[in-house]
């Protein structure tokens, strides 16, 4: 199987990750939340790209990573608490070291140009669900030559199917070789392929969008509804978790339609979503049908927005969202 090393070495290391997660998550108290204290989501993400990109040097040291974070608030005097829970929590998942290298293990991860062969992460993917201990991922993809090879998504509180209330699903796909999904703390479990629904009548479709409004338009989508007679309320959901969604069929599409001109997606917020979609036989394109452009660097700056579909009803949704441009 092609890039057999690379898929084990990132879901494991994603794994890995989530443990650090669900921990951090899991000490969250309505308390902290009343107080606004939003530094379990930033010692979390700090430590799962630390843990990430640790694992990343060891197999491919060659590799640069296009990370979300950077360590140089840690390395300054007013970072080092904050540094130490951060060494703390890894220690519990077996991860003893300086707090040094877990800045140097973070800070290789902030590449930002691009390169033939290059990862890209997002350590924690929906900071605000994770605060309140709703939907986040963990994505990480392997980009060669601009096109995505590997992807994995870490989302440890997706349900694991319809019939049980266990969550955590982790979700991965090589290019060429479907989408599957497992549940994230039982790496010897079968996989199990995933696929996108077969919905073509407009008016049964089931969207997902952002929770925040800030992110992607509430007021375009509901034009769109409104055009189509979707009669199904959308799924509102934050972090790439909307692409397992599409991708396992919870959903027929996810919409993430612009807040403003000018804002330029990041690529760490869909490579692993796109790649898993792809794979699950969807259809991923921006708001004008454009392809995703990963080979830009960190930005998305050839698209506007995002689109992503069980294929069937692409060319609707985008004529669609043309159709009540802003
Ligand atoms: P979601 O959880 O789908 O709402 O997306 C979370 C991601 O939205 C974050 O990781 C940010 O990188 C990204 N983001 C921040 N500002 C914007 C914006 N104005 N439009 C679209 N995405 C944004
Ligand atoms: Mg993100």
């Amino acid at each position: 199987m092609a890039f057999e090393l690379e898929l084990q070495t990132a879901l494991e290391a994603v794994r890995q990750a989530a443990k650090v997660c669900r921990s951090v998550q899991s000490a969250i108290t309505t308390e902290s939340l009343a107080k606004k204290d939003n530094s379990p989501v930033t010692v979390a993400d700090y430590a799962s790209q630390s843990l990430i990109c640790r694992t990343l040097q060891q197999v491919f040291p060659g590799d640069p990573v296009i990370g979300e974070e950077g360590a140089a608030e840690l390395r300054v005097p007013e970072g080092a608490a904050f540094l130490e829970r951060i060494v703390k929590e890894c220690s519990l998942v077996g991860v003893k070291a300086e707090p040094q290298e877990f800045c140097d293990w973070i800070d290789r991860g902030g590449a930002s140009d691009y390169s033939p062969r290059f990862w890209t992460l997002d350590p924690i993917d929906g900071t605000k669900g994770f605060l309140r201990k709703e939907q986040y991922a963990i994505s990480l993809a392997l980009i060669i030559n601009g096109t995505i090879e590997v992807g994995v998504l870490g989302c440890p509180n997706m349900p694991v199917n319809g019939t049980s209330s266990a969550v955590g699903v982790l979700a991965w796909a090589v290019r060429g070789e479907g989408a599957w999904m497992q549940p994230l703390d039982q790496p010897d479990a079968a996989p199990v392929q995933v696929q996108v629904t077969t919905t073509s009548e407009a008016s049964d479709l089931l969207f997902c969008e952002s929770v925040e409004s800030g992110h992607s338009s509430h007021d375009w989508s509901g034009l769109i509804a409104a055009d189509l007679a979707i009669h199904k309320e959308p799924i509102r959901m934050d972090s790439q978790c909307k692409y397992l969604a599409v991708a396992r069929g919870d959903a027929d599409l996810y919409l993430r339609l612009p807040t403003r001109k000018g804002y330029q997606e990041k690529i760490w917020d869909h490579a692993g979503g796109v790649l898993v979609v792809l794979e699950a036989g969807g259809m991923v394109s921006d708001i004008t049908g454009k392809p995703a452009d990963f080979s830009r660097g960190s930005t998305m700056a050839m698209n506007e927005g995002m689109v992503v579909t069980n294929g069937v009803v692409h060319p609707r949704i985008i004529e669609a969202i043309l159709r009540h441009a802003p």
